[in-house]
């Protein structure tokens, strides 16, 4: 009983009260991940609860799967049977053994972000609509919006207030799009990532019976990472646990940071009024970082205003300082921080693996691998474009789907015509044309093309449905990895890629046999229950940006955006790119509640750390295909000077001391920057001052050359007009403050 004894008091109580609904909120480092871990392995070995009676949502996948090694430890290989992973991939399986009652095929497919931009995109096309009006992303996040809310294409279309705002957008026809595209979803066999959350949801609610079962089955239920949960998620839980009422979730509303994907913070709030019993327990002592790092991650959050009452402190050293590395450009960042990791590696002998560099988005990670390749520091990136993203897997993966289920629309667009016989677009449109208007299957279609097409190319597909129809066999007689290779073969994407001599070609070759690899240990693994081709092509569907790295063991530094960090620890930490407009991020400054999101995620990864942080900017930095100058994030500003300083590495640019007189340490090299990284005399300190009268024109008609005024950056000259995407911008050069760019829409500005 060992585990027990690493618990403090607050913890214990976490894990040994495992009756009745329990919430743990509790601040970054202060163990909520243990307690949860800790409960299940106490759950099992001390209350004799069957692990088939145990579920465990996570947010990752990996996450899961630390998890159950863990407890593993405690309990032995029966932890092999808990009910784990996250909500996409544990309800993706019931829905599996309950698909028929919601109409769907057992093995029905599961569209990526890809699959379900490209139907759109098509559907748009059919439609005759305008596809710059009607963007396939900007669609899907409206769609995948109103799945979130729960929100049906029924309901979408009957109710005005559900389609205000895209009326309002000039997009009256998203409610059309809508239907058709869930049609259509429906019709090919497949869910898109919010179906399996939307259709357990309607499983749950219209299949009483089937929720029974698994009321039944689930005598306790678990969330980590309960703030970013959404509505859909948060009634799969509610319904799940209402019977037994056995319900512990935990989270830091600290660092709720999807609310762009619909993570609702009101969960934590509605979860007190849902359960009057509720037993709520805080944990305060952080046990991951140094004091410095608590204290400086204390002093950001603690300018949100939105936040619940929290003291987050620890025993652990002071530490050192958290370091500010300035580099004139994002290339020199770069070198600043590998040269830094590999100083310290040798100082304090680390290994790679200790260190971790984090980014706003995933292209800041460019110069950094640059930078580390030069210096032979091994890297990985985790959650850039995946493995399973490339072409040729998914043309293979394709193939494999298809072969599963004939019905699957997107993964016949991929693979009718590759390798080539003969069977153009417009063909296709036809046979989808056909299957639409008939209401039946396209494989319907297929295997009675003479009714639907001329001579030639009916051939050419009755040649396919003959090829599909004999891998169906081999998925059926064959073991998932024989028949995987079967196709791979059969299908002529081996051969193609092998006579394309190319570097690129070979690599592309070798990337299709890494997934036969794949295949084959999934075969292998005695863990798995049902080695389908079938289950583990819904095993791939379901891999999330972090479970996405592949090389585990290896000694790598960790590169990736702040959002895939959630939950994870290192001993040293870089947050690069501290610069305004990229973090805080340009598209988040239109109102305070997006601000506070941001600087949430700046909490979070400052909170990765576990003994030492810093945080770099560069003066100047290409961004969509032009050099900007740069200012320092204001969330440098706003930690607690105590806790900072600049790094000996610090770029050395002539500086001086606040012309603003204000002592903030932060601030006073902010003005030194600004004079003399431009050829503009860049500083804070003008003469400017606003007019008291000041009163902002219309925009509407701002061209490149106009003279403007601006309230705090004085006068300047438009010298870039953006007009391309939902939000026009201006990039103006001011007279004192160098270049800027602002979206017109909250920007005040007074044309002269
Ligand atoms: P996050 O908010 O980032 O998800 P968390 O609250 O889930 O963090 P954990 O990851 O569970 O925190 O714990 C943070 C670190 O502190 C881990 O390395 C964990 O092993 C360690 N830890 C937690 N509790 C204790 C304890 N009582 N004694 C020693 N170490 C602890
Ligand atoms: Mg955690």
């Amino acid at each position: 009983m060992d585990y027990l004894k690493s618990l403090n008091e607050p913890q214990y109580e976490g894990v040994v009260n495992t009756d009745g609904p329990t919430m743990i909120i509790a601040g970054a480092g202060s163990g909520k991940t243990r307690v949860l871990t800790y409960r299940i392995a106490y759950l099992m070995e001390k209350k004799g609860v069957d692990p088939f009676n145990i579920l465990s949502l996570t947010f990752t996948n990996k996450a899961a799967k630390e998890m159950r090694d863990r407890i593993e430890k405690v309990v032995g290989t029966d932890a092999r049977n808990l009910w784990m992973g996250t909500f996409h991939s544990v309800f993706a399986r019931i829905l599996r053994s309950e698909a028929d009652r919601l109409g769907y095929p057992s093995n029905f497919t599961i569209y990526d972000a890809d699959d379900a931009k490209q139907l759109i995109k098509s559907i748009v096309k059919e439609m005759n609509l305008d596809d710059k009006v009607y963007k396939p992303n900007v669609v899907l996040n409206r769609i995948s919006g109103a799945k979130n809310r729960l929100i049906s294409w029924r309901e979408y279309i009957k109710n005005p207030i559900y389609r205000a705002d895209d009326e309002s957008n000039m997009k009256p026809e998203l409610g059309r799009i809508y239907k058709t595209y869930s049609e259509r979803c429906f019709k090919a066999g497949a869910m898109d990532f919010d179906d399996l959350l939307f259709n357990t949801n309607v499983l749950f609610k219209e299949h009483l019976d089937v929720l029974n079962k698994y009321q039944q089955r689930f005598h306790y239920v678990m969330v980590d990472e309960f703030q970013d949960t959404n509505i859909s998620q948060y009634l799969i839980t509610k319904k799940l646990s209402a019977v037994r009422q056995n319900i512990c979730v935990v989270g830091d509303d600290a660092q709720s940071i999807y609310a762009f994907r619909g993570a609702d913070i009101q969960n934590i709030l509605n979860f007190e009024k849902d359960y009057p019993d509720l037993r709520v327990i805080k944990l305060e002592q952080n046990y991951r970082s140094t004091k410095n790092i608590v204290n400086a991650a204390n002093s950001i959050i603690s300018r949100n205003r939105a936040q619940l009452k929290k003291d987050v402190w620890t025993a652990n050293d002071s530490g050192t300082l958290i370091e500010l590395l300035r580099a004139t450009s994002d290339n020199e960042e770069g070198k600043l921080v590998a040269s830094s990791i590999f100083e310290e590696k040798m100082q304090n002998h680390l290994k790679n693996s200790d260190f971790a560099i984090l980014y706003r988005t995933n292209s800041q990670s460019r110069a950094m691998e640059e930078a580390l390749r030069r210096m032979n520091i091994k890297y990985k990136i985790v959650g850039g474009l995946s493995f399973y993203q490339r072409k040729e897997i998914k043309d293979l993966m394709a193939y494999l789907r298809y072969s599963i289920n004939h019905n699957d629309e997107q993964s016949l667009r991929r693979i009718i015509n590759y390798p080539k016989r003969g069977i153009g677009d417009s063909s296709l449109d036809k046979i989808i044309v056909a299957a639409n208007e008939n209401n039946i299957g396209l494989w319907d279609v297929l295997t009675n093309i003479s009714s639907y097409m001329p001579g030639r190319v009916a051939n050419a597909v009755m040649d396919f449905v003959t090829l599909i129809k004999r891998f169906k066999i081999d998925i059926e007689k064959k073991d998932a990895f024989e028949a995987a290779n079967l196709i791979a073969k059969g299908s002529g994407i081996l051969k193609t890629l092998y006579e394309d001599k190319t570097v690129e070609g070979l690599s592309r070759y070798e990337n299709v046999q890494e997934l036969l690899n794949a295949v084959k240990e999934f075969v292998d693994d005695p863990d798995k229950e049902d080695k389908s081709l079938g289950s583990f092509l819904q095993e791939i569907a379901l891999i999330t940006g972090v479970d996405n790295d592949k090389d585990d063991d290896d000694d790598k530094v960790t590169m990736m955006t702040i959002h895939m960090a959630k939950g994870l620890e290192f001993k040293n930490v870089y947050i690069v790119g501290m610069e305004e407009d990229l973090f805080p991020s340009q598209m988040m400054l239109s109102s305070r509640a997006d601000l506070e999101e941001e600087r949430r995620l700046f909490y979070v990864a400052i909170t990765r750390a576990e003994h030492k942080l810093y945080l770099s900017y560069a003066l100047s930095r290409y961004r969509f295909g032009r050099l900007k100058n740069c200012e320092p994030s204001r969330f440098i500003d706003e930690i607690d000077p105590s806790f900072i300083k600049v790094s000996k590495r610090h770029s050395k640019v002539e500086s001086r001391p606040s012309s603003e007189g204000n002592g903030d340490f932060a601030k006073s090299f902010v003005s030194g920057i600004k004079r003399t990284t431009s050829s503009q005399p860049l500083t804070r300190k003008s003469n400017y001052k606003a007019p008291v009268d000041f009163k902002p024109s219309d925009t509407s008609t701002l061209k490149t050359g106009m003279k403007v005024e601006h309230p705090k950056f004085g006068f300047g000259k438009v010298v870039e007009m953006d007009e391309s995407g939902a939000n026009r911008k201006a990039t103006v050069n001011f007279d004192d403050f160098g270049e800027k760019t602002l979206l017109l829409s909250f920007a005040k500005l007074r044309i002269h």
